[in-house]
């Protein structure tokens, strides 16, 4: 069940979204599309545990009718949700990507980790990043549970400003 909260700051309108995007989020999207009358919306999706197809349809259409006349930013995209954007681009049409975050696994002792990343960053900078990420449990050098151009394959797809 997909739940949200409304945070006001400043200008932005941020929604922190909760739980799964499936057949039964078009209703409380369709609720909140009717209460939202902010013009800058940022949308959390770091809470968001999965999509399935239906959902991932819904929200096309959620987020079709929310860009008109609006600024509308996702952050804290998790992984499952930039695989969706990978294989489906106009979710992320005219809405930029501000965060998101890879889970990585530890080669020496196994841990899986997931690592925050500034998606303002360049693509160069990103892939850097990746390599750059170590074990928080022994402190060896982490590696991707995905091929990182397939991963960051929504930033050729993003304008940049
Ligand atoms: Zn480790």
């Amino acid at each position: 069940m997909l739940t949200y909260k409304l945070i006001q700051k400043n200008q932005e309108l941020l929604v922190a979204f909760y739980g799964a995007v499936d057949e039964r989020s078009p209703a409380v999207l369709n609720e909140l599309l009717a209460r939202l009358n902010a013009t800058e919306v940022v949308l959390d999706m770091e809470a968001v545990e999965y999509f399935n197809s239906l959902g991932i349809r819904a929200w096309a259409h959620f987020v079709k009718s929310l860009v008109a006349g609006r600024t509308v930013s996702y952050e804290r995209c998790p992984p499952d949700f930039i695989n969706q954007i990978n294989m489906m681009p106009l979710l992320a049409q005219s809405i930029e990507i501000l965060s998101f975050s890879s889970e990585f696994i530890c080669p020496d002792c196994n841990h899986s980790q997931r690592e925050n990343f500034d998606a303002h960053l360049t693509k160069a900078q990103l892939l850097n990043a990746f390599e750059k990420a170590t074990c928080s449990q022994c402190g060896s050098g982490l590696l991707p549970d995905e091929d990182p151009e397939t991963i960051l394959y929504f930033k050729s797809q993003q304008k940049t400003n």
